[in-house]
């Protein structure tokens, strides 16, 4: 049993609504979406946040969302990837999480 919320969901503790999903890599909806389109890719093994992954780890991850994205038509039009890291980044979920957001025009960043 874990505490974190991500890896709840990968356990179907939590419900989620999936998006992607291989051996490593779990894609779904955020539940508070910040664009017409709002995904969040994780990886299966549990890290805190992006600099404590492994390069392997950010290779798959980033990889899915490769892949998804020329699957859509976000590829053709374009996406937008964050990740947040500790209190100034405004994480607040710490298992490591990159946000794919698209499906209409964004604001130009920090705007
Ligand atoms: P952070 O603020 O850590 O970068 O991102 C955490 C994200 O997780 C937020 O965008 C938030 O809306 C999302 N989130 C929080 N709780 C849940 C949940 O129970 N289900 C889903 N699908 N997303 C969640
Ligand atoms: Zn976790």
């Amino acid at each position: 049993m874990s505490d974190c919320l991500f890896c709840k969901i990968l356990n179907k503790e939590i419900p989620s609504t999936k998006v992607y999903e291989d051996d490593d890599v779990y894609g779904f909806v955020d539940i508070s979406p910040m664009a017409k389109e709002h995904y969040l890719f994780i990886h299966k093994e549990h890290t805190q946040n992006v600099n404590e992954s492994s390069s392997d780890q950010i290779t798959s991850v980033y990889n899915a969302i490769k892949l998804f994205t020329q699957a859509n038509d976000l590829s053709k039009d374009g996406f937008r990837v964050v990740t947040n890291q500790g209190k100034n980044g405004g994480q607040t979920v710490f298992h490591t999480h990159f946000h794919v957001l698209g499906g209409e025009q964004l604001k130009a960043f920090g705007s």
